[in-house]
């Protein structure tokens, strides 16, 4: 199928000529004709499938259609809600790219910086807005914005929404939507609550599903390293001496975890960066910049953090450590290989991650091909219940301990430098 054939608009269609984008993918396919004849879309699908576009593409047309050339102040007719500041940003990049031959107008509103520039762009107005849930409450409730005139309302990663506990702003929030508008609702995973969330929002969806999360792409391959706990940083660095992966995202599980990562490579003279909720948001931006730029060659994030992160023809995943979940292993490697494009997986596999390796398997229904010829072979056993026990004690005492350590030296540097904003 080509983008010719969803009756689309020059504009559109030049700038995804622009872009090289040939052919829909099986989400736009579907969700492009059924937004624009103003159904309300219930889209079960995560990133990497191109559902930015496909929700984007029909808001754009539509706005264009109905007051693309009109003067004055553009009137706020469609709000996308996305849980972090990286999806925001890079749907508001989206957006540009796909309206750049129309006169819609949109920003993209966050928190955790100033909201001068923010309120700024509000003034001047714009059709579209992509804003996460509490800057937007916080602008709603300074009278900087009003949703009275929202015609399309765009619900994306329903399920990373609830999982960072948006729950009660989303309630908030729906209340001052006009009850008739049209609704997209997406969600990676469908459990009961983000079923039922659905339900409060759309009225007659439409139920559009690709790739459903047990189904890894098949361009992806996937490859595993079974190792040692305190081997696993010289695997990773043994891994990386192969110097044609030079734009690798490894996941981490922890945000310490992450950082502790970042310094054995960096350690190794690998150009590497974390990112993770305890870096700032510039730090964040800097390193995903220089990621894609090329600066560094390694990026290692947290579940959450890696969410956010949109980087075209990402070739190379480490899982440096085995999710419990099975469903996040999948997410993790679906970063790689996106668009029809060839990804690397490689999972690296303690003991006590035996059993993890076997739930995955079992979700994908497939065995990962296991590489042995490495100088780390894992030669310990997962621990026994008792061990595990004593472990885990040992573990949450460290923790305290940790913990324990930073409120004090927190305090005594906040009495030293006043009550700075850390
Ligand atoms: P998303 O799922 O929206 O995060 O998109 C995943 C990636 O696919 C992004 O890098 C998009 O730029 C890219 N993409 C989206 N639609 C297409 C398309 N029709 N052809 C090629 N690449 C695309």
């Amino acid at each position: 199928m080509k983008f010719e054939e969803l009756q689309l608009i020059e504009p559109i269609l030049k700038a995804l000529k622009d872009k090289n984008y040939t052919e829909p993918t099986p989400i736009q396919a579907k969700a492009i004709p059924t937004v624009l004849k103003g159904k309300d879309v219930l889209g079960v699908a995560q990133t990497g499938t191109g559902k930015t576009a496909a929700f984007s593409i029909p808001i754009i047309q539509h706005i264009h259609n109905r007051s693309g050339n009109s003067a004055g102040k553009p009137t706020l007719s469609a709000l996308i809600l996305t849980p972090t500041r990286e999806l925001a940003i890079q749907i508001g990049e989206n957006i540009e790219e796909y309206s750049k031959y129309t006169n819609i107008r949109q920003t993209v509103i966050f928190g955790g910086v100033k909201q001068h520039k923010q309120v700024e762009a509000m003034r001047r107005g714009v059709h579209v807005l992509v804003a996460t849930p509490g800057r937007l409450l916080d602008l709603i409730n300074q009278r900087i914005i009003n949703l009275r005139n929202i015609e399309l309302f765009v619900l994306d990663e329903a399920d990373r929404m609830l999982d960072m506990g948006f729950i009660n702003d989303i309630r908030k929030l729906l209340p001052l939507l006009p009850k008739k508008r049209q609704s997209l609702f997406f969600s990676a995973t469908m459990p009961d609550n983000i079923v039922k969330l659905s339900r409060q929002i759309l009225e007659n969806p439409i139920k559009i599903e690709v790739s459903p999360v047990s189904s890894t792409a098949e361009t992806i391959q996937q490859y595993l390293y079974y190792t040692n706990r305190l081997t696993k940083k010289n695997l990773l660095n043994h891994i990386l001496e192969d110097e044609s992966m030079d734009q690798v995202l490894v996941f981490s599980r922890t945000k310490r975890g992450a950082d502790r990562v970042v310094k054995g490579l960096l350690k190794n003279k690998t150009r590497s960066a974390a990112i993770h909720g305890d870096k700032s948001q510039n730090q964040r931006q800097k390193a995903l910049k220089q990621f894609k730029e090329g600066d560094i060659r390694v990026l290692v994030a947290t579940d959450i953090a890696a969410r956010g992160i949109d980087i075209d023809k990402l070739r190379y995943v480490i899982n440096y450590d085995i999710p419990n979940l099975p469903e996040t292993y999948v997410h993790r490697i679906g970063r790689s290989g996106r668009a029809g494009e060839e990804g690397i997986a490689i999972a690296i596999c303690e003991p006590e991650e035996n059993a993890y390796v076997r739930d995955i398997e079992k979700l994908i229904n497939k065995k990962i091909k296991v590489l042995n010829d490495h100088p780390y072979p894992q030669t310990e056993t997962p621990m026994t219940a008792a061990e595990k026990k004593e472990w885990n004690k040992e573990k949450d005492k460290r923790k305290q301990e940790f913990f324990a350590n930073r409120k004090k030296s927190k305090s005594q540097g906040s009495s030293r430098n006043g009550n700075r904003r850390r």
